[in-house]
């Protein structure tokens, strides 16, 4: 990144950008308060590097060229000062805005999805969520309806009106999958799946990102930058909970912390995912309403109309009522934030 004395001249801006240029990089230029930065949002290759150091550091109007060793820049809020926001059919997520998406851990029949899709709305959620392809512990275990249920979940999504985010655990299934689901969901086991994000970018359609359980925050928003660096700008991250220190009380223990350390270095929405992040029904509510306080973008959680019945997830999947009684708690949290909140 060049940073830009206070005083350099649009001509000395302009310059830079097309020194970089001629290097056959991609120059940014970086609007900031005080003074501009130009990016390099590309890989340098390393024998250009001290040769575009010397190069950028001697050009009229240049302050300091700085070195990002982070593995990400476009994923930075270095290089993209201003909040994402993700547009999903008539909702936007991220820059103040606030979203719940909501559902079965798995679509298990038209009935049951039905029944959730109609209930999750009614209690103000915008998006169903619901996995048709499951990623199980053990193949024994209920691997999902797949197809039919992405056909269950589109006809579903269609006749209640509301839009959808679905997992996608294999490359070759993202542009069928794209067809049937609003976002694409990647899955915590498939976080550093490189070829299913690049996969996943191409397909151009919004992605929520889970943080696998053991990522650190570099590896995450090194995740993040696969898909941002093969073109799709449209990208959530979800925190889903990281390894318990004690599985005797939790499933994992939700990092609270990277709500705000992720919106700190990062301009992408952050949504958090209390039903696996704590993994016991009657744990969710006060820990989705410590990331509503925390400046969460939005909540991903998992209603089953019957949690007893439910194929995979109902130690943690709240009811329709207890589901409803969260969503007014989150209106009210948020109601005594709104004048107090500051950047
Ligand atoms: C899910 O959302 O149902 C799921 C499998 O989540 P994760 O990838 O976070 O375990
Ligand atoms: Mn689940």
């Amino acid at each position: 990144m060049v940073l830009m004395k206070r005083e350099a001249t649009e001509e000395q801006i302009q310059a830079v950008c097309a020194a970089i240029q001629e290097h056959g990089l991609k120059a940014l230029v970086l609007p900031g308060g005080e003074r501009v930065a130009v990016g390099i949002p590309s890989a340098i290759p390393p024998d250009l590097r001290p040769v575009l150091d010397q190069h950028l550091s001697a050009m009229d109007g240049v302050d300091q060229v700085i070195h990002i060793t982070r593995p990400y820049k476009l994923a930075s809020r270095d290089f993209h000062p201003h909040d994402t926001i993700v547009r999903v059919g008539h909702v936007e997520i991220g820059g103040g805005r606030f979203v719940v998406m909501a559902g079965p851990c798995a679509v298990e029949s038209y009935e049951q999805l039905s029944e959730a899709a109609r209930a999750v709305k009614a209690a103000g959620a915008q998006i169903l969520r619901a996995g048709a392809y499951k990623p199980r512990t053990s193949p024994y275990s209920f691997q999902g309806l797949q197809r039919e249920g992405l056909e269950i979940l589109r006809t579903v999504a269609r006749e209640v009106d509301i839009l959808t985010v679905s997992e996608v655990i294999d490359p070759r299934d993202v542009d069928m999958m794209a067809e049937y689901v609003d976002i694409l969901q990647i899955g915590a086991r498939s976080m550093q799946n490189f070829p299913l994000l690049v996969a996943a970018a191409k397909s151009g359609k919004p992605v929520l990102l889970k943080r696998a359980p053991s990522a650190t925050y570099d590896e995450w928003l090194g995740a993040a930058e696969y898909l941002l660096t093969h073109g799709n700008e449209q990208v959530m991250l979800c925190e889903r909970g990281i390894v318990p220190i004690d599985r005797t009380y939790v499933r994992n223990t939700l990092d609270i912390n990277a709500v705000p350390v992720i919106k700190y270095h990062s301009h992408l929405p952050i949504i958090v995912d209390p039903s696996h992040g704590v993994g016991h029904a009657r744990y969710v509510p006060a820990v989705a309403l410590a990331a509503v306080a925390a400046g969460a973008d939005g909540l991903l959680i998992e209603v089953h109309p019957h949690p007893d019945r439910a194929l995979s997830d109902g130690v943690q999947s709240l009811n329709p009522e207890a589901f409803a009684h969260l969503m007014a708690q989150i209106a009210a949290v948020r109601a005594a934030l709104a004048p107090l909140t500051t950047k």
